[in-house]
């Protein structure tokens, strides 16, 4: 068995671990300075929208949004075949203890075609909205359609959502900003109409907490 102790370090056995520690050194330095800072970051500027209570007027589409058909059809096949999606009479009812003004706006092209007659979508939704506790005053309704095959419908309407129009009408009758308004909806149009009138939109799945 071999007793000897181990040889000695030279004198470039010890400039080497030098060397080496300062290079360890260095390359903690560099790591350190690189890390990400670890204070949280601001939190983001409020939106509107964060909460519905900062809207002075809200503005709903009505099929697909507030209602579905009872048939089960995209589309009413008579005027009275909606029924209330979950949530919406509730919620209406809240927004409109809170203070905030609420309004619709619906394209119902459907009496343009033909397939319903304007007096029973009237009726219809005079329930919905004496139900949900929008003032017949807030109730916008767009019949015409640019191919309507009924003569007196057909009018290319700046009403016709996407168009702005029903929103504008409503902004102006209730005396509210574009900024201090929401178009709530479940189609492209509706959301292209909200950006057209300069209002902030939420699709209606997010509004009302569907998932
Ligand atoms: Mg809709």
């Amino acid at each position: 068995m071999d007793m000897k102790s181990p040889n000695p370090p030279t004198y470039y056995d010890i400039i080497e671990e030098i060397i080496m520690a300062h290079r360890i050194r260095e390359i903690i330095k560099t790591a350190v300075a690189n890390m990400p800072l670890t204070q949280p970051l601001p939190a983001p500027a409020k939106q509107k929208g964060d909460t519905k209570m900062d809207y002075k007027l809200i503005i709903f589409d009505v099929d697909g949004t507030l209602t579905e058909t009872k048939s089960g059809a995209q589309f009413r096949q008579e005027a009275d075949d909606w029924q209330w999606l979950p949530n919406r009479l509730t919620r209406l009812r809240q927004l409109k203890q809170q203070g905030i003004r609420l309004a619709i706006a619906t394209n119902q092209g459907g009496v343009a075609f033909g397939y319903m007659e304007m007096a029973d979508v009237l009726y219809e939704l005079d329930i919905m909205c004496k139900e949900c506790g929008v003032s017949p005053g807030g109730l916008y309704i767009c019949y015409n359609h640019p191919k309507a095959t009924i003569p007196i419908y057909k009018h290319d309407d700046d009403r016709r959502k996407p168009r702005p129009g029903m929103l504008r009408d409503a902004m102006k009758d209730f005396d509210a900003d574009p900024d201090e308004t929401l178009m709530v909806g479940d189609r492209p149009e509706d959301f292209e109409a909200a950006k057209n009138a300069g209002c902030a939109f939420s699709w209606a799945t997010d509004f009302f907490g569907d998932f």
